[in-house]
Parts: structure tokens; sequence; C-alpha cells
């Protein structure tokens, strides 16, 4: 483990958002919620829904000088690296995530390219920790040139295997020509980054003129929020459980927890501006081990907070309890300034 200063504006002061103790209290809390929905009859293992890939026991702290929220300390660069290099799946479970996450990328991806505005009816796109591939095979059925960069052996194979292209290793040591790519998305790991400046950097060099940069990340204001919620009780709290465990937010198994301004912030050091949000809800957890109870509840929950986030008129603190997941948009618009950023301990 290592302490870390902020990513974002290299601040040294915060205060503490989650303390360790409150996070294994959470764990335990998202535990005991998933035990409750699951059908008595069902022998599936609980572990998917409750041990993630990455899972940290440390504090969640809030940086006093620009609010970016950040597990400190954190583990070191190579532990976090080895760690995704050698996850093991199996191939029934690496199945089922791709059936599931082929499905959401279908409904996904016509946001995706009215946002970005392509000209070329075969845009080059490049999706960085792709997985199992959900979403470069809902590309590749449009007839997009793609190509997924993934340090994960396991999950590499396993594309390769369906015929989708896939880089082992990071975009930064990808052979791409530069200038030649149309967008560049990051769907499902960019706030498991250790250093996002290396990659936002290699994005930049690789995108067009008029490409475009779509990021995916778990609102770390509405965890930050939610631990208040938590902490009130009665409906209050009764929301923050549910909203956050079925957007995988209770325990926060993450290292950053972007805002859309501390995003802006970051990004905008690579030559890149915003140019849309969308509020979104992770994709369903719920399966045939959950209860039908378990099942609606999950879309009432869901449902609510794609509507309530859609509600000029709410305030700032109830506006982020209904926006678990935020899609950000961004735009070449310059170039990647001089000033280096903020050094990043290994
Ligand atoms: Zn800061």
């Amino acid at each position: 483990m290592v302490d870390v200063s902020c990513l974002i504006c290299g601040g040294v002061y915060h205060e503490t958002v989650a303390f360790a103790a409150e996070i294994a209290e959470q764990k335990e809390l998202l535990r005991r919620f998933h035990q409750q929905r699951q059908r008595q009859d069902a022998q599936a293992d609980l572990k998917d829904r409750t041990t993630f890939s990455q899972d940290y026991s440390t504090e969640v702290v809030r940086c006093l000088t620009c609010g970016f929220v950040y597990r400190n300390p954190r583990p070191t660069l190579r532990s976090v690296t080895a760690q995704y290099a050698d996850d093991q799946y199996g191939e029934e479970h690496l199945e089922a995530e791709f059936q599931a996450q082929q499905r959401w990328a279908e409904w996904k991806i016509t946001a995706f390219a009215q946002h970005c505005h392509f000209t070329s009816r075969h845009p080059v796109v490049v999706e960085v920790g792709s997985f199992v591939g959900g979403f470069l095979a809902a590309a590749q059925q449009r007839g997009w040139s793609i190509l997924g960069v993934d340090p994960g052996k396991e999950v590499v194979n396993f594309c390769q295997a369906r015929g989708l292209p896939v880089f082992h290793g990071t975009l930064n040591d990808a052979t791409i020509a530069a200038r030649s790519v149309d967008a560049v998305v990051i769907w499902n790991t960019f706030d498991q980054l250790v250093n996002p400046d290396t990659t936002l950097s290699a994005a930049r060099r690789l995108l067009r003129e008029d490409g475009h940069l779509v990021l995916r990340v778990p609102n770390g204001a509405m965890f930050q929020q939610g631990v208040h919620w938590l902490k009130a009780g009665g409906s209050r709290r009764r929301w923050a459980i549910v909203t956050l465990a079925w957007n995988n937010l209770l325990s926060f198994p993450y290292l950053n927890g972007y805002s859309v301004s501390t995003l802006d912030q970051l990004v905008a050091r690579h030559g890149f501006s915003r140019v849309a949000v969308e509020v979104d809800t992770l994709m369903t957890l719920s399966d045939q081990h959950t209860t039908l109870w378990g099942q609606w509840e999950e879309r009432v929950v869901k449902s609510s907070c794609r509507i309530l986030a859609g509600t000029t008129t709410l305030l700032p603190s109830l506006h982020n309890m209904v926006s678990p997941w935020l899609d950000v948009y961004y735009a070449v618009s310059g170039d990647a300034a001089t000033s280096p950023p903020i050094a990043c301990p290994a």
C-alpha cells in the first residue's frame, strides 16, 4: 500500500469519506443484501456479487482542494496490474458475462454513435479494458473497425477465440498509428487506473482531430452522499442501501470516484473538452438465482434513477443519489498541456 496525493490537483490535504471500518461494515451489508434476495433453491455462489476483482479495505477520502474522491492508501501500481493480468474467471462465467455485456452494448451503442458524431460508416473504435468483448462484438456487427486492449490473459484468449481482435497489454504499448482512431472508449476500468494520465495521453495521440474519448465511471459524489444517507437512517438509509448495492457502489470496490467536474479537470490537460454526460445505472445484476421480488426491486430502483436523474429541479444532493454511473463524452479540443501531469507514485 502507498499513500497518495490527489491525482487531479496534486493536493495533499483531504477529509475522510469512509473509514476502513465503515468499508468493512458496508461489505457485510452487501453480503447480507444479496443473500436476502437469493432464491432458497439457488445453488449459486454469492461470491461474484460480493467479491470484486479488486477488493480494497482502506479508507476513501475527499481532496479538500478539488473535491476528488479516492482510495488512500492504495495498492501499488505493480500489484494492481498483476491482479488484472492473473484474473481467472472460468469459461462458463465468461460466456455468461459475454451474453449479458453484449445485450447491454447493443442497447448502449446507439447513444454512443450519436454522441461521437462519426462521419465514416466504418469508424475505427478502440476499447480499453475490453474484458469479455461484448461491446466489441456489437460494434463489429455494425461493420465498425474495432480493437480491444486488455491486460488480462484469460479474457484476451476468450475474445480472440471468438474472432474479436484484442491486444494483450496497455493502450500505451499497442501498435496503433497516431491520429488514426475515431473513438477511444473505456467502459469498464477507468476508475481502476492507477495512472490515468498515461492512458489519456496515449488516447490523445491515437485520436483524429475530430475524435472522441468516452469514459464510464462510478459516481464518486454519489458514494460520498450515500455514506451520509446510510448514517441518516430511515427512508434515506433504505434508499442508499438499495441504490448503492444494485449499482456496485456499496463498499466502493474502486480506486477512484470521479465526478463530472473532476473528470473534466483531468482530461482537460490532455486536450479534451466535454460534449455530453449521460447518467446511467449498472447493467442488470439479478438473474435466475434471484427472487422475483429482488428482480423487481432492481428494476424499480434503476428505472427510478434514470427517470429522476433527468429531472432538472432536484437539489444537487438528491440528484447525486439517483446518478450511480456516468457516461461522459469528450471531443478533442486542442493540444495536450505542456505542463507535466501530477506525478504518480509506483
Ligand atoms: Zn484535488
